[in-house]
């Protein structure tokens, strides 16, 4: 599939949406580079990691079912250590100021070039609302309240669950951080649709939009399966 290239010239036209830390000669770098990798953008679905050896002991794994499982696992015939593989979280948040939303433009792999919610994965030992505050911080170096938690889907096919929670940015004072190319509000009118990257993201603004003329704001849930048309998730 074809990347579209975005309908704006350069990163901050027509006054919107705000974008900050922006000139057009950075921005003509950040198209060429996307070009570059626009195949490679594409996301493919992970498989599971094969390993090899005992990050306890060292020693070469078996992969069975261990007595007791249904299912098989990574299993140490030398410590009796079984390694056992477990979905990710990923959680985000769509911070709000003043009717619009704060969104990044990707830097990495997957879906580079394209525009999320900031969001990432849930570290050890830290709550979910505490990650959707981290990743908003490293993302887009902004600083947001936390609010209610707004959407969760399962996303089985790539063993992760993506949770997005509403907040309050407190200030304007953001910029794209390491994974970031650009940093920028967006009215609904002005959000690149067509340049989401993945589909949690883009099926919970559609419910933000949708939530917010009616005025009520439900917890969203459900399962995103696999998609041939591109694979976006
Ligand atoms: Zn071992």
């Amino acid at each position: 599939m074809a990347v579209k290239e975005p309908n704006r010239s350069h990163c901050v036209g027509k006054g919107k949406p705000v974008s900050v830390a922006t000139t057009p000669e950075r921005c003509a770098k950040r198209i060429v580079k996307r070009n570059a990798c626009a195949l490679e953008s594409m996301h493919r679905p992970p498989v599971l990691p094969a390993m090899k050896y005992c990050s306890n002991c060292g020693a070469p794994v078996e992969h069975r079912v261990p007595p007791g499982d249904t299912l098989p696992r990574h299993v140490c015939p030398a410590c009796g250590s079984i390694h056992y593989q477990n979905p990710k979280v990923v959680v985000g948040a769509l911070a709000e100021w003043d009717g619009r939303i704060l969104l990044c433009r990707r830097a990495i792999e997957p879906r580079q070039g394209f525009w999320t919610l900031p969001a990432g994965f849930m570290e050890n030992r830290e709550t979910t609302a505490e990650a959707a505050a981290r990743e908003t911080l490293e993302e887009a170096c902004a600083r947001i309240q936390v609010g209610a938690l707004y959407t969760l889907f399962d996303i089985p096919h790539i063993s992760q669950v993506h949770l997005v929670y509403r907040a309050q940015l407190l200030d304007l004072d953001f910029r794209p951080g390491e994974e970031s190319l650009d940093v920028a509000l967006f009215d609904e009118a002005d959000i690149p649709w067509r340049e989401i990257a993945f589909r949690s993201i883009e099926r919970t603004l559609r419910l933000y939009f949708e939530d917010r003329r009616r005025g009520h704001w439900p917890l969203h849930t459900g399962s995103i399966l696999p998609s041939t048309n591109p694979p976006l998730d």
